[in-house]
């Protein structure tokens, strides 16, 4: 049967047509992505795999999704007051960052970055651990706070299981880190250990978080009715505010709490195969080309670290049959994984919110190739396929949350380079969003610097809790 609701996503998820002089290639090209464009069926079909998956998380049954316990089951209630720290790892760069609170709400904010090197990233983690609390010491000492007590919350980027609000064993390093006799440990007692082997500052790692949640909780600042976190950048991952009576895995004694954010690491969403039917040739070949292959699969398919990849080897195919680039002998580069980023995907498809080429040519020109007008064309049409089909996956689930969510109002609290600087992204996210929950208003709204300012403020929440149990 089909609905009116139906009718309408299917004609919100058609992509530009495809118009070039040689029809019949045309229709070859729209046979070779055809699996890249999912059906209004296959996204209902998507959308019933995520909330079975979310359920079976949540129940502690076999699931790709870990629905992780942060152990924060409140925000900001407006009482915080003071210094708060915070300490970044595991983004781009290492972090401290001082936040000064009134009323829970940021009025001042330092940070400074350091420098890890890779003889610490690499070997033993007491040396690494050393010099996080190092630089902690230095910047605490430096603006005369050693003697006060400060409140931290720890930013640990890497997959972890957290037993509560501030114990969590690293599962695996992941990125550029790699101190195998961390794994197993509890990196919170890892640092608590550095910071007492200095005693030279008052500091009190009292959290230990993940950007998302960050995210979330910085969202809130800007925003009462936040109760998702988006992070959208070199990754993807989502958590959100969930009844604290839904969630059986909770190490720790329970006093009452009616709320708590799980956060979901959607990025392995499909690891166990369950999102295997819209997996095209064009993934295997991006997985294949990936680090760490059959992971990440939900990753793949929309993050910032793959969009790119993704294009670039549905180009490749079409080049190598003879669709695209026709008679162009320069095509290493365009053969090579890795060189097509997804700041480039976000640059052609500026050409195609404009209407214009010129963006393309550039990006084409980079790779040694001079395009005709139909190459420029194909170009534009596979980065909207692409991006296009990340925005629908993203919606899916995020209309999931939604629906799963007791609340008239929701504002969804989003990070990262891909949302700020993908130029459709956002709109497609709202046009599907609100085609695909059941009648839920939301907001989507930017909130930046999750794992700095978010986790000072995670510090904050953990503090206050600390204080009504004493
Ligand atoms: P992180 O995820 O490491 O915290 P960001 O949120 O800044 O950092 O995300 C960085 C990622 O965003 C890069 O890996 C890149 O894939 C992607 N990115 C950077 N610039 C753009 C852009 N202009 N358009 C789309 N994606 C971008
Ligand atoms: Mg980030």
């Amino acid at each position: 049967m089909v609905v009116p609701a139906d009718c309408a996503l299917h004609e919100a998820i058609q992509v530009s047509p495809l118009i070039l002089s040689d029809d019949v290639r045309r229709q070859k090209i729209e046979n070779h992505t055809a699996k890249m464009r999912l059906s209004v069926a296959t996204v209902r079909k998507i959308q019933d795999v995520f909330i079975s998956e979310v359920n079976k998380g949540i129940h502690q049954q076999p699931s790709s999704l870990q629905m992780e316990n942060t152990y924060i089951p409140e925000l900001l209630d407006r009482t915080e007051e003071g210094l708060y720290l915070a300490l970044d790892l595991g983004g781009t760069n290492f972090r401290v960052v001082l936040l000064e609170l009134a009323h829970g709400a940021p009025i001042r904010q330092e940070v400074k970055k350091y420098h890890i090197g890779s003889e610490l990233r690499i070997g033993s983690a007491i040396p690494l651990f050393d010099f996080l609390a190092k630089c902690v010491s230095d910047f605490v000492i430096a603006r005369g706070l050693q003697d006060v007590e400060l409140p931290l919350g720890f930013t640990f980027s890497f997959p972890m299981i957290q037993h509560s609000l501030d114990v969590a064993v690293l599962v695996t390093w992941t990125k550029t880190f790699n101190c195998p006799d961390a794994v197993n440990k509890d990196v919170v007692k890892l640092l608590r250990e550095a910071l007492d082997r200095r005693a030279d500052t008052k500091v009190k790692v009292v959290a230990v978080l993940n950007d998302t949640t960050g995210t979330l909780v910085q969202g809130s600042t800007l925003d009462p009715n936040v109760a998702i976190g988006l992070i959208l950048g070199t990754g993807s991952n989502a958590c959100y505010l969930e009844r604290a009576d839904r969630v059986e895995h909770w190490e720790t004694e329970r006093h009452g709490e009616k709320e708590v954010i799980i956060d979901i690491e959607w990025g392995a969403f499909g690891d166990n195969g369950v999102l295997d039917f819209i997996k095209t040739d064009f993934d295997r070949e991006n997985d294949a080309n990936s680090l760490i292959v059959n992971s990440f699969t939900f990753e793949k398919y929309i993050s910032g670290k793959y969009l790119g990849e993704v294009v670039r080897v549905i180009l490749a195919r079409l080049t190598k049959e003879g669709l695209l680039f026709v008679g162009e002998t320069t095509l290493h580069s365009l053969l090579t994984p890795g060189t097509l980023t997804t700041d480039l995907v976000s640059k052609i498809e500026q050409d195609s919110v404009d209407g214009g080429n010129s963006n393309t040519k550039e990006v084409i020109k980079k790779f040694g190739i001079i395009p005709d007008e139909d190459d420029i064309r194909v170009v534009q049409y596979v980065c909207e396929v692409a991006s296009n089909r990340a925005a629908l996956l993203v919606s899916i689930c995020l209309a999931g949350l939604l629906d799963r969510i007791d609340k008239e109002q929701v504002a969804i609290a989003v990070d990262g380079s891909l949302y700020k600087h993908h130029p459709r992204l956002e709109n497609w996210m709202k046009r599907y969003i609100s085609l695909l929950t059941s009648g839920r208003q939301f907001k989507l709204i930017l909130a930046e610097d999750g794992s700095g300012k978010g986790a000072a403020l995670v510090a904050a929440i953990a503090q206050r809790l600390q204080e009504r149990l004493q």
